[in-house]
């Protein structure tokens, strides 16, 4: 299955990333590297996030907020955090209704006491159909491709319905079995 590239991620406010801060990604494997605490964990949980993740566990948080940066000893906290994702839509593998442009912008917003908002090229859009738009391009909040610390070895402990969750994230049926989800709830 075709996958939608992602060419950068900007991080405002979003946990230890107080200033704007642009992470290039490049074609092929992607590694990120420093010292301990520098921020490594919280980039993989901004791509997550912006994807539509709404889970606070898989922010190492107690609740939404918490990815705000909450502040330092010579900075203030701040009342919103924002990430913006910017795939490459040059070969037009976008869904329909996302698909009018060469590059595909996806930004998610979060401001105290209000909550999340979405804007795919400056449209305000759900939460839904963001995590639609990536489940359907097999990337998503929950992919495989996004190797969380720790979790190869939570795959080979997993029991056999989880792992087959994540087999089925890897075949890119996860938005079938969404959708399908949905239309039994009706
Ligand atoms: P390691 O190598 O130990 O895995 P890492 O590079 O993955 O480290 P992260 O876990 O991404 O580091 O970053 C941890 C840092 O982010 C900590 O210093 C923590 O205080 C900071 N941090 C997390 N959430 C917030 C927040 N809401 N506001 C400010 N700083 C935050
Ligand atoms: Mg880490």
């Amino acid at each position: 299955m075709p996958h939608l590239r992602f060419n950068k991620l900007r991080l405002t406010g979003f946990k230890s990333f107080v200033d704007p801060t642009d992470l290039i990604i490049a074609d092929g494997l992607t590694g990120v590297v420093g010292p301990n605490g520098c921020g490594k964990s919280n980039l993989l949980e901004a791509l997550r996030w912006v994807m539509g993740e709404n889970r606070p566990t898989a922010m190492r948080g107690g609740g939404m907020e918490d990815v705000i940066f909450a502040g330092a000893a010579t900075r203030p906290a701040r009342n919103f955090a924002e990430v913006s994702l910017i795939l490459d839509n040059s070969d037009r593998l976008a869904p329909s209704g996302f698909n009018d442009s060469d590059a595909l912008e996806v930004v998610r917003r979060i401001t105290r006491d209000v909550g999340s908002a979405y804007k795919t090229n400056g449209r305000d859009v759900r939460a839904r159909d963001v995590q639609m738009l990536f489940a359907d391009a097999s990337t998503g909040a929950h992919s495989p491709a996004l190797v969380r610390q720790g979790q190869i070895a939570e795959l080979i402990n997993a029991k056999p319905k989880a792992r087959r969750r994540i087999l089925e994230e890897a075949a890119g049926i996860s938005g079938l079995y969404q959708r399908r989800h949905e239309a039994e709830l009706k």
